[in-house]
């Protein structure tokens, strides 16, 4: 859809196919899938059947071969397998970093890479998901924002993330489903308890609410109960501030909500974050206030990048304090120290700064836990993402052309 203004997002070319001429079933609803099986020839009782087989195959056990779809007749399966394919991304690299944090960088079939990280914690492992290859924003402190936008991922290639981790993870169910309904298998089915990968959060590289249709796609599919069946609860959409876009979020997706604030005043957040010239703190915060589903038991996540001498004064946390209680916002403030990157404009804040900040917004009854850095040496932390096969974008072109004007005037 169109998104008014100055920054808008861009959908560059078309993507092919895959599977060559097959089509890719991940990604389409299930609608989708039974229209697909309708159109290559299947009467329209066989297709509904079909398509919630195969549906449960690709989305509940992970399977990419329609030979191991047991429950599908046998004569069936390579009439599937010279019409349709369930893709995956392809990995260019995995990378571990030595606190557990893993990197993966994927390229889609026409070669654009992106990046996607799964972060285990003790209780909890958050797959970092993509939603473009590069940006349009270009957040000063943020390392994908140096990069152009190149495209927007489609649902297939944002739900293809989180279907590699699986398989990376070795999380799907191993139960026999031969020639049974899925439903007595019990020895298949699993819940959340034992999984690694148990909440996604859409933070990796991109503005989502710039790709809203296919990002909404996506979470619908990751949603679905006979599948992936993450609850909502456990997925969180980030966005810089496309306030245009997020109450439909909220309705249409209802996921949880994380906002790239970064600082309190239109100066700076004008800099960290050049969305802020279009739509302001104010606007940004009455969005926030509105956000369907946003309660005291479903916080929205505040973001705050800590940057030395920037943003991160006494003064920056009373001020977030009196904002957050103006607009009266259920709200928790994530505090993520600075991760550097190559050519990075600023510096980490000091720990005791960090620490100060962050006893300032508690004390005010507001949580603002610290973010341990995690995988910075795989440069896999907040913000530092970016796929190589890159040339900087047209604003970040202009920046530096501006800073060394500066520079000799
Ligand atoms: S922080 Fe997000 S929106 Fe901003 S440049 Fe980086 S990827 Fe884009």
């Amino acid at each position: 859809m169109q998104i008014p203004g100055h920054i808008d997002p861009v959908t560059t070319g078309t993507v092919p196919l895959r599977g060559g001429n097959r089509v890719d079933l991940v990604g389409l609803t299930r609608e989708g899938v039974r229209a697909a099986l309708e159109e290559a020839g299947l009467d329209a009782k066989a297709a509904k059947l079909r398509a919630k087989q195969i549906w449960h195959w690709i989305y509940h056990r992970g399977v990419t071969d329609f030979d191991a779809m047991t429950d599908i007749a046998k004569a069936m399966r390579p009439w599937l397998t010279e019409r349709f394919i369930v893709g995956r991304p392809t990995v260019r690299e995995a990378q571990l970093s030595n606190d557990g944090t893993r990197k993966w960088l994927l390229a889609a079939a026409d070669g654009q890479e992106y990046e996607m990280v799964f972060i285990p914690d003790a209780d909890r492992g958050t797959l970092c998901v993509s939603s473009q290859v590069g940006c349009t924003l270009n957040c000063r402190f943020c390392h994908t924002g140096t990069m152009r936008l190149v495209r927007n991922l489609t649902a297939g290639e944002i739900v293809g993330q989180v279907l590699l981790a699986r398989d990376a993870l070795g999380e799907w169910p191993k139960g026999n489903m031969a020639g049974g309904d899925q439903d007595d298998d019990e020895a298949g089915h699993y819940t959340a308890d034992g999984r690694m990968l148990t909440n996604i959060v859409m933070m990796g590289m991109g503005e989502p609410l710039y790709n809203f249709d296919e990002v909404k796609g996506a979470l619908k599919i990751v949603m679905d109960g006979d599948g992936l069946a993450l609850s909502k609860r456990r997925i969180t959409l980030s966005t810089s501030g496309v306030v245009p876009m997020m109450a439909r979020a909220g309705e249409e997706i209802g996921v949880n909500l994380a906002v790239s604030l970064h600082a309190v005043s239109k100066e700076i957040r004008d800099e960290i974050v050049p969305l802020n010239r279009k739509y302001g703190i104010e606007e940004l915060l009455e969005a926030c206030a509105a956000y369907p589903g946003a309660n005291n038991a479903r916080r929205i996540t505040f973001e705050y990048v800590m940057l030395k001498d920037k943003n991160d004064s006494d003064a920056d946390a009373r001020e977030l304090v009196r904002l957050i209680k103006q607009y009266r916002l259920p709200a928790k403030v994530n505090l993520i120290p600075f991760n550097p990157w190559p050519g990075a404009p600023y510096e980490c804040s000091s720990p005791e700064r960090v620490r100060a900040f962050s006893n300032l917004i508690f004390e005010a009854g507001i949580s603002a836990p610290v973010r341990t850095p995690r995988g910075r040496d795989i440069m896999a932390a907040c913000g530092q993402l970016k796929s190589a096969a890159t040339r900087p974008s047209r604003a970040e072109l202009d920046r530096i052309a501006a800073e060394k004007q500066a520079a000799l005037g």
